[in-house]
């Protein structure tokens, strides 16, 4: 039986993001500058902030990346995790630093009485630890006749799990990622049927941005689709900034998140070709309302002629349907006018802002 449907799962703070415990599932994404390259990092984050990031991690592999973190958590803007393998040390940098988070595995990190130190400190500075499971680097001790099984990573999370309890650490999250479909979706189930620590879901090595995008939707949209998921990442080998837009519309497909500004357009035909550029004025407008920050829910819709056209544009908030390099715009359901192809994305970013701010 389901016992940790999001609704349900132990509530954490994560630097002021809510986690768990019937919280908005919030997106994670992950910088991948040099650390140690505090400008170019906090460039990142900023960007990933204006996209609607919620909580960002850094590698932070050696003792000059955990020196940047100081500057970088000042100026990030919203929480920081520090992603650290092996030294202890690094562990504890990274909170004297105000990182909201740790991403380890107490297993790795060496002796019992480490583990108790970062445990510790993550306690007396409010810090959430996320015991991140791969199943690629699982210890030999949890594997099934020598395999990495949905139920060895199961064990592998107990197990590290076990280690921050047994020092007395309860704000704690778990990942449980494979690089495939089956093993991903079981972990989690089994996990979640088990466990009330909220889960982080992810796809390790899932691809470049149009594979890596569809094959996480199709494996986070399941779980999600359960109640299964309080925190999610869609990893991608691509700018950082395409996590965040494949996380918040997974979420909104999903009907996890209501607000924001939606874009859709059609796939265009024979129809439009040659008459009206529907895939990159849908691009630019998509990617212009992107970073606006609403509280509000809207849908804008981008057409490429009169057959489907306007019928789309008028169910939206503000849409147009194009025709010989003019278009007929929808406000509201009403059409108000006919603008020229060269002013589309004006327009609409004009229109969008007094239908948002005045
Ligand atoms: S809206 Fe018009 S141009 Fe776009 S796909 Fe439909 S028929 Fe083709």
């Amino acid at each position: 039986m389901m016992t940790a449907h999001r609704e349900t799962t132990r509530r954490l703070d994560l630097g002021g993001v809510r986690i768990g415990g019937g919280a908005p599932v919030s997106v994670q994404s992950m910088t991948n500058t040099n650390t140690a390259d505090t400008e170019a990092t906090l460039e990142q984050i900023r960007r990933l902030k204006m996209a609607g990031c919620d909580i960002v991690r850094v590698a932070v592999p050696d003792k000059a990346a955990a020196a940047a973190l100081p500057e970088i958590v000042a100026g990030a803007g919203l929480p920081v995790v520090a992603d650290i393998h092996f030294d202890y040390r690094l562990a504890l940098d990274a909170l004297d630093a105000g990182c909201a988070g740790l991403r380890i595995n107490p297993g790795n990190i060496g002796a019992v009485d480490r583990v108790k130190v970062v445990a510790r400190e993550a306690e007396r500075k409010g810090a959430v630890i996320r015991v991140g499971v791969n199943a690629g680097s699982l210890e030999s001790a949890v594997l099934e006749n020598g395999k990495a099984t949905a139920t060895a990573m199961v064990r592998s999370a107990e197990r590290h799990v076990a280690l921050l309890e047994d020092a007395g650490f309860e704000s704690i999250k778990v990942s449980l990622k494979a690089s495939d479909r089956q093993r991903t979706i079981d972990a989690n189930r089994m996990w979640a049927a088990s466990h009330d620590l909220p889960l982080h879901l992810g796809l390790t090595e899932a691809g470049t941005l149009l594979t890596g995008a569809t094959r996480s939707a199709a494996v986070l949209g399941e779980l999600l689709g359960e109640g299964i998921g309080d925190t999610l990442r869609i990893s991608l080998c691509a700018d950082p900034v395409q996590e965040v837009f494949a996380g918040i519309e997974l979420l909104r497909v999903m009907g996890l998140r209501k607000t924001g500004i939606r874009v859709i357009a059609c796939p265009t035909c024979g129809r439009c070709a040659d008459r009206f550029d529907v895939a990159s004025l849908a691009g630019e407008i998509e990617s212009k309302l992107a970073v606006i920050e609403t509280t509000k829910s809207m849908t804008v819709a981008v057409m490429g002629c009169a057959v489907n056209g306007p019928g789309e544009a008028r169910d939206a908030d503000l849409g147009v349907a194009g025709g010989r390099s003019k278009a007929l715009l929808f406000k509201r359901g009403e059409k108000i006018g006919a603008i020229e192809e060269g002013r589309v994305v004006e327009t609409v970013l004009a229109e969008i802002e007094e239908m948002l701010f005045k």
